[in-house]
């Protein structure tokens, strides 16, 4: 019995030893993890704080972008202000120099006369004669040889345009020196006619055509059928009258014609009479202006010009282009 309470003891005793064991490791790995979890906070409160520092740092860098966003929206701002002023001093520029060139032409013009009244010469014909070719109801085709014929010839020419599907060779034109008038944009003459304001709702369409083509606005104009037609008659009355005085007003100067082609006597009229129409009517003038057309039925018309200028160019005629300052060679108004 004895025994068996001794060996009992030592089994107990045994078991409260392994217990004691095992809580004593327990511990310690649960110290150690307690460590490792420190070190852990500490870190994380580490990165925290550069976070911290990084997020700083870029709100930095954003507010300051943002200033340099803003400079660069002043400089384009005063870019643009400087075009604008940079642009106006030199349309300035043009027109004084403009002005000046028509102030030493009217000096030139005194003295030629100052001394052809003082010359004592008997008058002679006159030499040098200026004729103004005109080509109306364009562009089509034909204004394309019609130009490559004025540049064979070194002539200056002016074309009074419609707006047709080549309106675009408007920049040809413009481009080789001559002068682009305005005819209007239909030639519909009970619409245009109907009153002074459709006239000018008309004229307004093919100047915005035209200016959005070459960038500038013409002054130029000739009302379709001349300032003298009757067909306005029918549409409104008086109505040539009201605006051959109102076109001045608005910024315009309109030419009609004191020499006849005839190409519009007929479709496609023969070529031999509108060079012959042409020379004719120019013979015992000294300045000419010449009405043609370059609408795309006027082939004859091409056909003609070059005996048309070498012809005129042998009477002493010159050839210019019509400017606002030119002579109007205005017809009797009818209407
Ligand atoms: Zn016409």
């Amino acid at each position: 019995m004895k025994f068996f309470k001794s060996v009992s003891n030592i089994i107990f005793m045994s078991i409260i030893l392994v217990l004691s064991v095992a809580l004593v490791s327990s511990v310690a790995v649960m110290r150690e993890k307690e460590n490792e979890l420190e070190t852990v906070r500490s870190r994380e409160s580490e990165y925290q704080s550069r976070l911290s520092e990084k997020e700083n740092e870029n709100s930095g860098i954003s507010s300051e972008l943002e200033e340099i966003e803003n400079q660069k929206k002043k400089l384009e701002d005063e870019n643009a202000r400087l075009k604008e002023e940079k642009e106006a001093l030199s349309k300035e520029a043009e027109k004084q120099k403009a002005a000046a060139s028509s102030a030493q032409a009217e000096l030139k013009k005194k003295a030629e006369a100052q001394s052809a009244a003082s010359s004592v010469r008997p008058a002679e014909p006159v030499k040098n004669k200026v004729c103004y070719l005109t080509f109306d109801d364009g562009p089509s085709k034909n204004t394309l040889k019609i130009l490559e014929i004025l540049k064979k010839y070194g002539a200056k020419a002016t074309f009074f345009v419609v707006d047709t599907k080549d309106i675009g060779y408007v920049r040809n034109i413009y481009e080789a020196g001559h002068t682009v008038g305005l005819h209007s944009a239909t030639h519909n003459y009970s619409k245009i006619y109907s009153s002074t304001d459709a006239f000018f709702s008309d004229l307004k369409k093919i100047s915005d055509r035209v200016e959005g083509i070459i960038g500038v606005k013409p002054k130029v104009i000739r009302f379709p059928g001349g300032s003298s037609n009757l067909v306005s008659k029918s549409y409104c009355n008086g109505i040539m009258t009201r605006l051959s005085a109102l076109v001045g007003e608005k910024g315009y100067s309109y030419f009609d014609w004191n020499v006849e082609s005839g190409d519009a006597d007929k479709t496609t009229a023969s070529y031999t009479y509108i060079r012959n129409n042409v020379l004719s009517g120019a013979k015992n003038k000294n300045s000419a202006c010449v009405l043609m057309h370059d609408s795309t039925a006027k082939t004859t018309t091409v056909q003609a010009l070059p005996e048309i200028i070498e012809g005129l160019a042998k009477m002493g005629y010159r050839f210019e282009a019509i400017t606002p300052e030119t002579n109007g060679y205005h017809h009797k108004i009818n209407n």
